[in-house]
């Protein structure tokens, strides 16, 4: 059975990849600057922060170990939103239609618009850049008329974003390769991979200590999720290797 030691491995593993991650996006940034443009990115810009941000568990425990009382009671606040939404959900849009309409901000930003946990922010807050200004990433692309979304695809650069999004697409994929790798990380101590909506998922620390229970395996912490009433797709996924 996997134990708390694991667990301490896993996120001061973590914490290695965070700065590894950083320095390999600085690069992204220099060789995006160098063809004459720039990510417009910043401190105190935080519209990405409205939209569903999800991590591994490792991640999501590298947060719930550094959260304050003020934090930990913000967090519960959200979960209860997002757990008193979701029946309404239907489908992915509909989900990420909620996350931005209802559910609203990180409630891990601060009042100044910072991130209150930016040293252990996870890879999907990290990796995301924009080519473009950040009212774009404000936008809710459902509401344009056909030739608004034509003209803003028109004015992406192709070679440099996730197309048809404006997001730099070499620290998208650098984001999702290092989080597959923490996914990997769980799956080889436990035999099985958690992930999921992140303050979703520290509330599941922070409230149940879901990481002990993972330590008993799959059966034990599927039973216990769904036995609590706490497991939903577009909050957690669960995959057994
Ligand atoms: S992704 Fe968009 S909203 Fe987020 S920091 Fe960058 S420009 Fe600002
Ligand atoms: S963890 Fe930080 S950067 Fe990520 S969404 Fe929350 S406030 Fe924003």
């Amino acid at each position: 059975m996997a134990n708390q030691n694991q667990w301490q491995i896993l996120r001061e593993e973590i914490r290695r990849q965070y700065e590894l991650f950083d320095s390999l996006t600085l690069r992204c940034i220099e060789e995006y600057s160098n063809s004459g443009k720039r990510i417009h990115c910043g401190k105190g810009c935080c519209e990405c922060c409205n939209l569903a941000v999800n991590s591994t568990y490792s991640e999501a425990l590298c947060v719930a170990e550094i959260l304050t009382e003020a934090q930990t009671a913000l967090i519960k606040a959200h979960a209860d939103k997002l757990l008193k939404h979701i029946a309404e959900v239907s489908d992915l849009k509909s989900y990420l239609g909620m996350q931005r309409k209802i559910i609203g901000f990180c409630p891990l930003l601060t009042d100044n618009r910072a991130c209150g946990v930016y040293g252990q922010r996870p890879f999907s807050c990290r990796s995301l850049l924009s080519t473009l200004d950040n009212a774009w990433c404000a936008t809710d692309f459902a509401l344009l008329s056909p030739a608004e979304k034509t003209a803003f695809m028109e004015s992406l650069d192709r070679q440099a974003v996730a197309f048809p999004m404006h997001y730099l697409a070499a620290s998208r994929d650098l984001g999702q390769q290092f989080e597959s790798r923490s996914a990997l990380a769980l799956a080889a101590t436990f035999g099985f991979t958690l992930s999921g909506n992140l303050p979703f998922l520290i509330y599941l620390e922070k409230e149940y200590g879901l990481g002990s229970i993972m330590c008993h395996g799959y059966s034990v912490t599927m039973d216990f999720l769904r036995q609590a009433g706490l497991f939903n797709p577009f909050l957690v996924t669960v995959e057994k290797i």
